[in-house]
Parts: C-alpha cells; sequence; structure tokens
C-alpha cells in the first residue's frame, strides 16, 4: 500500500436557490466564506489546495451544517 498523496484543489459551492441566508457556513468555515449585507454567503472563489486540510476540514464541516443542504465541494484534480 502506497501513501496517497493530496494533489488538487477543492471549491466550495453554493446553490443559491436553496440557501436561506442564515449564514451558519460562516460560522464553521470562516476562512472560506465571508457574508454578504443580507447574511447571505459569498464563497471564496480562489481554489484552495486540497492539502490544506485544516480549510478542507472546514469545507466538509460547513457543507454538513447547512440546514438547506446547499452546499458542496467541487474538487478538481491536476493532471
Ligand atoms: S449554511 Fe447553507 S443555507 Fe445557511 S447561509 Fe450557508 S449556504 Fe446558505
Amino acid at each position: 500500500m502506497g501513501v496517497r498523496r493530496r494533489t488538487g484543489v477543492f471549491y466550495l459551492r453554493v446553490n443559491p436557490i436553496l440557501c436561506d441566508g442564515f449564514g451558519h457556513c460562516h460560522e464553521l468555515a470562516p476562512e472560506l466564506v465571508t457574508m454578504d449585507e443580507w447574511g447571505y454567503p459569498i464563497i471564496k472563489r480562489e481554489p484552495t489546495p486540497l492539502s490544506d486540510l485544516a480549510a478542507l476540514e472546514s469545507a466538509r464541516y460547513a457543507v454538513r451544517g447547512c440546514p438547506r443542504q446547499a452546499l458542496r465541494i467541487e474538487r478538481v484534480s491536476e493532471n
């Protein structure tokens, strides 16, 4: 068995139709999500390396904690 390297990047994505704007995602992943003046999330647009395990864990917390299931993690592999 070899060591599996985490290459590539991820994005946190929000479905604006499902989002109700209560902002739990900002509390759970403040490094990835800020809020607009109405309380809706503004997701970091830049890719985050999958090797950033703290950010990836925050993204997972936000996905699990979203009451509307409006968030998902999009992984992009490096080729
Ligand atoms: S936790 Fe979900 S529903 Fe709430 S603001 Fe974030 S994306 Fe929207």
